[in-house]
């Protein structure tokens, strides 16, 4: 079954052919991602009616063009999944009726995939997928949980951030020191030339028990030490370093717990911070120490894509799950109300 996957949540507009007869890494025929930060990077973040109306713009050529580099035809998909949500409701609906109307017409099932469960199950696009039960660190743009993963849809709530989720502390931190939006990556690719000691930042909520997180404290800390510095290059990759330490070993600190909680010795990583090269590096060395090991996808589907959105959607569709021909989205939706799979 070769299914088209669209995201369209938030600000990548998405597209990619999964195919479950090839199955693992080489189903996935092709994808593409068409970024809109230059859109809106002069107005420091995402303006949702932009958005939109840029996904309207990008949606239709970009399934032209990954069909074409899979070599395949319209007529060649045997259904859609697309992201019904969670993420803005105007973005969200490019996608939905796009997928619907695609699907109409082409007289195929079609699937409303959560978008956190199209970012949890990416890592299982690998060679040697991770098998559940597992524990999964999502860390994106909008969420940092820890969630215990049973099945595809058994999923459990262990622990998420009280305030500013992991990819939104990197975004604010780097933009208090004068980095351009979306600065997350750009602040990690500047703590790479920090010297690691000279901040030291807290770990928050590692000294009590639980598996929530809050992250909005040390942006704060961060913005104190850039005022009263001499704000040079070094000092800003110094602080950069600092931050990125605090927050990769606070992840790391939860993660051993959740994973001692719950007996497990299996960790998958998820979500656009799944991407930074010092988190990788620390979850792997913490699974490893434990006899286990850390999952992760390839750092271009750690960020919002089309594939993880095809294979999740090819998951349930291939258990028979499909829906109604009706355009429903969900800019709010708790991942828990999922139905589970066998
Ligand atoms: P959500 O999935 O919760 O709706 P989102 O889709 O906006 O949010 P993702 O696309 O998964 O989030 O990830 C984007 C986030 O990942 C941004 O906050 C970005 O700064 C962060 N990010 C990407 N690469 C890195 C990196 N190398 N180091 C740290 N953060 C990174
Ligand atoms: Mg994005
Ligand atoms: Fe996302």
């Amino acid at each position: 079954m070769r299914v088209l996957g669209i995201e369209t949540s938030c600000d990548e507009t998405g597209v990619a052919v999964y195919d479950t007869d090839i199955g693992g890494p080489a189903g996935l025929r092709a994808h593409a991602v068409y970024s809109q930060i230059a859109l809106h990077a002069e107005y420091g973040g995402v303006v949702p009616e932009l958005a939109s109306r840029d996904h309207v713009r990008k949606l239709l050529p970009l399934i032209r063009q990954t069909l074409a580099e899979a070599g395949l035809g319209v007529g060649d998909i045997d259904a859609v999944a697309y992201t019904a949500g969670p993420g803005l409701v105007g973005a969200l609906l490019v996608g939905a009726a796009v997928g619907r109307a695609l699907a109409w017409a082409l007289e195929v099932p079609a699937i409303g995939v959560h978008h956190m469960e199209g970012h949890l199950l990416a890592p299982l696009l690998a060679d040697d997928p991770p098998a559940p039960p597992f524990v999964a660190l999502l860390v994106s743009g909008g969420h940092t949980q820890l969630v215990q993963v049973d099945g595809i849809g058994r999923y459990r709530l262990l622990g998420e951030t009280l305030d500013d989720a992991a990819g939104e502390a990197f975004d604010k931190t780097a933009k208090l020191m004068g980095l351009p939006y979306p600065g997350g990556p750009q602040l990690a690719a500047l703590a790479a030339h920090g010297v690691p000691g000279r901040f030291r930042f807290a770990r928050p909520m590692t000294d009590r028990p639980g598996l929530d997180f809050s992250f909005s404290g040390l942006k704060t800390q961060v913005l104190l030490a850039w005022r009263d510095s001499d704000q040079s290059e070094q000092t800003r990759a110094d602080l950069a370093r600092g931050f990125e330490d605090a927050v990769v070993e606070t992840l790391a600190i939860k993660c051993a717990r959740a994973l001692e909680q719950v007996g497990g010795k299996t960790l998958v990583v998820a979500g656009g911070v799944g991407a930074n090269q010092r988190l990788r590096a620390a979850l792997t060395a913490l699974c490893q120490a434990r006899g286990g090991r850390a999952c992760f996808p390839p750092p271009a589907l750690c960020t919002d894509n089309g594939a993880m959105i095809a294979f999740a959607g090819a998951l349930r569709l291939a258990a028979g799950q499909c829906e109604e021909p009706a355009i429903t989205v969900w800019p709010r939706w708790d991942m828990a109300t999922l139905p589970a799979v066998g």
